[in-house]
């Protein structure tokens, strides 16, 4: 069987025992393994009330593992990162998101992919863009390149 390729967005704004986001970052990323490319390490202003600016990239990762099982490791890695409950919004240590898989649609309870909220997210688009630009997402039909286009269209400044 053909392994599977994913790709994993990757944010934290607060320091973790591996130092700050961009070094975090650096160490998530060498946790999850299979790494096949990785985006360049964007800065982007913090959603919600935080203050803290956020450090963004995606990866495309090659794994077997069904969706369910890597989510369940990808919080495992949050949790040894420090990230605790209640940090949606605000100061988060990491946060690793399954945006898209070469599987196309997935939908169970607690995981969604492609992500419902990538397809407005500069932050998530800006890096893939540069590492998948073709991927077509399976649910609009539309190809990252596009999606990224259509983001900055609206909001020309992020
Ligand atoms: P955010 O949506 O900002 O990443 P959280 O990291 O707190 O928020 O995730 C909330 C929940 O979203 C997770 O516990 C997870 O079960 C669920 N979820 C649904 N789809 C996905 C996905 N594609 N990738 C990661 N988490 C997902
Ligand atoms: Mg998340």
């Amino acid at each position: 069987m053909l392994p599977t390729t994913y790709a994993i967005a990757l944010g934290s704004n607060v320091r973790s025992r591996y130092g700050a986001p961009e070094r975090t970052l650096a160490a998530a990323l060498a946790a999850i393994g299979g790494v096949v490319v990785a985006s360049p390490i964007i800065r982007s202003a913090a959603l919600g009330p935080s203050k803290r600016r956020y450090a963004n990239a995606v990866a495309l990762v090659e794994s077997d593992e069904a969706p369910p099982d890597l989510l369940a490791r990808l919080k495992r890695i949050e949790r040894a990162f420090g990230r605790r409950r209640g940090q949606t919004w605000g100061a988060r240590v990491l946060d690793l998101d399954i945006v898209l898989w070469s599987g196309g649609i997935w939908a169970s309870a607690g995981l969604t992919i492609p992500h419902a909220a990538f397809r407005t997210r500069a932050f998530v688009l800006h890096p893939l863009v540069q590492i998948a630009p073709s991927w077509r997402d399976p649910v609009t039909g539309r190809t990252v390149r596009q999606l990224a286009h259509a983001v900055d269209r609206r909001r020309p400044r992020s």
